[in-house]
């Protein structure tokens, strides 16, 4: 056996490097039934940093769904959809999400990344344009990358500069893309105005709904719903508000069929497990009942508890929405920021390049129709001490960072 030594492994020198830059990163330990309150390396905290808007990832109902779906369908989807992995409750959970979204038709990708990668590539080719707003997901960046189409990134929300990429003529299809919530900023993008774009340009509209489904518009069905617009092409995530995994894309029964000819992350791989699918139907039956709008409500009140909070004690001037960025910039400033709060009871993670743009470090917060009122508030006393200490304490200069920010 050849044992391998430290010091001449090619990896440890870029290691070292996003050491120095503050950009190493490291998984957390996690415990636990993720809610309200989470366990992060031991340590309960506070729970600002998941997806699990409307608290369902631990719903007895949703559970019960996995273990029942698990029972009839068996642990595994054993093969593609193309092939032998197309069973009744992949087929039952389309239905329900065609028409919960007034469409045609719906297809199921294993998660959100792939449905962006998959359709983007599927649908584009070197001939065409693609549209993409700079601050869209990994996702779509590797969909746009895949499609080998010109792209043109426009700046965040720029509707004069989507129309300057749209007038360009000589391509073959035309396609906007852009997310409705932004992930790492929480702010909305202007549909309407985009959807108009695309009609009197000819192109089409792709927009990923991952942090609006479930959560905006009625019966969650997302942003572009809660505005009227009816994008050509919608996904959305199940493993965000719905609590469960995986993710759908939305629209006609010709888009729907071309994407299941072209998607290679649907085509070449196993079909997400049958619990998982039999969870997210679940997920969807709360997210579209009464219960659902009792959770929405709940989320929508914390948003703007949260958001008047902030301006009170920290003078940070946000939009209400379940995703708030508290920017910091630097990132070594940022992950000491974040490590202080965990200290103090509250998992906020700090957000770095490349998942935002460089010097543009933050802490996201992400509230939960679960969090109370004096959740709300112990989160922003927290993050005010951390603000006032970083401010004062030599320690909390970047270069005396360690990076483990939520080690026990
Ligand atoms: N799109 C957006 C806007 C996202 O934020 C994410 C996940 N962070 C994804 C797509 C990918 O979704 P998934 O986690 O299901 O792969």
């Amino acid at each position: 056996m050849v044992s391998l030594r430290a010091d001449i492994s090619p990896w440890t020198s870029d290691i070292g490097d996003l050491k120095q830059k503050n950009l190493y990163r490291h998984m957390p330990n996690i415990s636990g039934i993720p809610g309200r309150i989470i366990n992060v390396n031991g340590r309960e905290a506070l729970n600002f940093s998941s997806n699990n808007y409307l608290g369902l990832a631990g719903h007895p109902k949703i559970i019960e769904a996995t273990v029942r779906s698990v029972r009839e369908f068996g642990a595994g989807s054993t093969a593609s959809r193309l092939i032998a992995g197309n069973t009744e409750i992949h087929r039952e959970l389309e239905r329900f999400i065609a028409e919960w979204k007034g469409v045609e038709a719906t297809v199921l990708f294993g998660s959100g990344y792939q449905a962006n990668v998959g359709v983007i590539s599927g649908l584009m080719g070197p001939d065409d344009l693609i549209v993409s707003d700079e601050l869209n997901h990994a996702s779509i960046i590797d969909g746009c990358r895949l499609a080998k189409s010109r792209v043109i990134v426009y700046p965040h929300s720029d509707l004069n500069r989507v129309e300057d990429a749209l007038r360009l003529s000589g391509f073959r299809r035309k396609l906007v893309v852009t997310e409705s919530v932004f992930s790492m900023d929480g702010d909305r993008a202007p549909l309407q105005e985009m959807d108009s774009l695309c009609r009197k340009w000819g192109a089409s509209l792709m927009v990923d709904e991952a942090h609006a489904s479930g959560v905006l518009g009625p019966h969650g069905q997302g942003l572009a719903s809660e505005m009227g617009v009816i994008p050509e092409i919608q996904m959305g995530t199940l493993g965000k508000a719905a609590g469960t995994s995986g993710a759908y894309v939305a629209g006609s029964k010709s888009l729907i069929e071309l994407i299941v000819n072209r998607a290679r992350s649907l085509i070449y791989t196993t079909a997400a497990p049958p619990g998982t699918i039999g969870a997210a139907l679940e997920a969807l039956k709360i997210v579209t009942s009464p219960e659902g709008d009792e959770r929405r409500s709940r989320l929508a009140r914390n948003n703007e508890m949260f958001n008047s909070l902030l301006y009170q004690e920290l003078s940070i001037d946000t939009l209400p929405s379940h995703i708030v960025p508290v920017m910091i910039g630097d990132s070594g400033r940022t992950m000491s920021i974040s490590a202080a709060c965990i200290g103090g009871g509250i998992f906020a993670h700090g957000i770095r390049f490349p998942t935002v743009p460089e010097g543009t470090a933050r802490l996201r917060f992400t509230l939960m129709s679960d969090h109370t009122h004096t959740d709300l508030k112990k989160a922003v006393n927290i993050l005010k001490t951390a603000f006032e200490n970083s401010r004062n304490d030599p320690k909390f200069t970047a270069s005396a960072i360690d990076h483990a920010q939520v080690s026990t």
